[in-house]
């Protein structure tokens, strides 16, 4: 590999290492720290270029190719083969506001997106946390801080350029190559390397909205009171409760730290008055340990989830459910409550509203008509996956009578690669056929398969 890497170095711009290079280990390094990619090579890439002769210096010998952005999304990791593509260099960001569209290269985060559309009154369909890779959450649907406003984030994108198995660099928008475009607005990274993407923003100053922390001594009756609250909620509010033990990160006040507690994030689109007034029964449900939620400038809606800013291990999925069952929500807290065998955290999210709608844009995001969808997440070294897997197991078996789907985005790494059955979870049965069909025509040896691996359909 090293006289390889050595041709390759010539090629590309960016840093072309080897296992044993002092630089090695940070340039794989990644959000995610309970695991990372150990490829044989990886190119720090900083230009379309790059990525070409990287994916054709893979092809050529038959190598698996994973891309990271800021990795906050692995899944599975090259195991010491492959070439893994960093593409955090890749930063140029432009702003079009007479069309209202950004134009990201693979390396821009959301939150660089959010500074930059702020003065033109602009704002993106972005997710809870302001670190994430713009092209990554795309690739995998979005579920926005807004979204039962706006729909699926993917839905919004207007071209990627990838470069595919093949290596050739594509523009792909719905009418140059329809299907690649469908499938790469939420069928993750399977299809290529994505080099930019051109997505629309919304003409959007300010929220009202925030974190309110509510003391969860009883947390069932939260969770039934949230269910409850939601079913009364205009599409112009998206919220999310999690029901955890604070951690103690520098972005939650102190007296908080290790308290268990429903941390509910409210996104409202409407007027302040408006927002107050539904909000006002959440309010009035106990003792609140911490309420932020007001009228906001949209560039501090990184605020409202307060999502860790340092590297730590996190194991986890979800499941997207039509209903949430009251009895059903009594075994999740019984099994993944402030009593659970290993610490969770369960999250409900709220979907239905614009995600449900139906769009003749959309694109290849799965199981979209969900009422909700519920994370459990164990985090940090001290709870290994092997010792969270049965607990989280439990919990997806209570909810099974409920649960349509599983969101792409939304399924971390849970302790080894992810099963072919796992992944066609993620996507509508004639989805699924549709993207291998996809998946053979633009990579017929599955290179881009350490990812949520869509299998290409067998030669013969
Ligand atoms: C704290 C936290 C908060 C989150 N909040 C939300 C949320 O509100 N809504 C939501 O929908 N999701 C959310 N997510 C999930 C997140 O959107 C996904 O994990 C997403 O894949 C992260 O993208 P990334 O580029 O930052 O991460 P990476 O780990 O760098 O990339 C994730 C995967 O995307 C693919 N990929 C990335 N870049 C490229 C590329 N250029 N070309 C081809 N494939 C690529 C690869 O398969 C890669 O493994 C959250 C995750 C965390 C950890």
């Amino acid at each position: 590999m090293k006289g390889d890497a050595g041709t390759l170095a010539a090629e590309v711009e960016g840093p072309v290492l080897l296992p044993g290079s002092s630089r090695y280990d940070d340039e794989r390094a990644g959000f995610q720290a309970g695991f990372r990619h150990r490829p044989a090579l990886v190119v720090g890439a900083t230009r379309p270029e790059d990525v070409r002769a990287a994916v054709r210096f893979a092809a050529e010998r038959r190598l698996p190719v994973a891309v990271q952005s800021t990795g906050h999304g692995i899944v599975t990791a090259l195991n010491g083969e492959g070439v893994l593509i960093t593409t955090r260099r890749m930063k140029t960001l432009t702003v079009d506001p007479d069309a209202g569209t950004v134009t990201a290269q693979a390396g821009v985060l959301w939150g660089e997106v959010v500074e930059r559309s702020a003065p033109h009154g602009l704002a993106p369909v972005n997710g809870s946390a302001l670190g994430i890779g713009v092209v990554g959450y795309l690739l995998g649907g979005g579920t926005g801080l807004l979204g039962r406003r706006t729909g699926y984030a993917s839905d919004h994108v207007r071209a990627l350029d990838v470069v595919t198995a093949d290596g050739v660099l594509r523009h792909v928008t719905a009418e140059s190559e329809p299907d690649l475009f469908w499938a790469l607005r939420g069928g993750g990274g399977n299809f290529g390397a994505v080099t930019a993407v051109e997505t629309a923003l919304m003409p959007l100053t300010r929220l009202y909205g925030g974190s309110l922390h509510l003391a969860a001594d009883r947390p069932l009756d939260l969770l039934l009171a949230y269910r409850a609250w939601t079913s009364t909620l205009p599409d112009e509010l998206t919220s999310s409760l999690c029901l955890m033990a604070c951690p103690p990160w520098p972005n939650v006040p102190e007296p908080l730290h290790g308290r268990y507690a429903a941390h509910i994030r409210i996104a409202f689109t409407g007027s302040a008055e408006e927002g107050e007034r539904l909000v006002a029964p959440l309010r009035a449900l106990g003792p609140r340990l911490l309420d932020t939620v007001r009228e906001m400038p949209y560039t501090r809606v990184g605020d409202i989830y307060r999502d860790p800013h340092a590297p730590h291990a996190y194991f986890g999925g979800n499941v997207l459910l039509r209903a949430l069952d009251p009895t059903a929500l009594g075994t999740v807290v019984d099994v993944a409550g402030p009593g659970a065998a290993v610490p969770c955290s369960i999250e409900i999210r709220h979907l239905g509203g614009a995600f449900a709608r139906p769009s003749p844009d959309r694109g290849a995001v799965g199981t979209r008509d969900a009422a909700y969808m519920l994370r459990v997440m164990t985090g940090g070294a001290a709870a290994p996956p092997a010792a969270a897997r049965p607990v989280h197991r439990q919990v997806y078996d209570a909810l099974e009578p409920w649960t349509v789907g599983r969101s792409l985005n939304s399924v971390y790494h849970d302790g080894g690669p992810l099963s072919p059955e796992h992944v066609r979870e993620l996507f509508a049965a004639g989805d699924y056929e549709r993207l291998r069909r996809v998946k053979t025509l633009y990579d017929p040896h599955n290179l881009f398969r350490s990812t949520h691996n869509i299998l290409p359909q067998p030669s013969d």
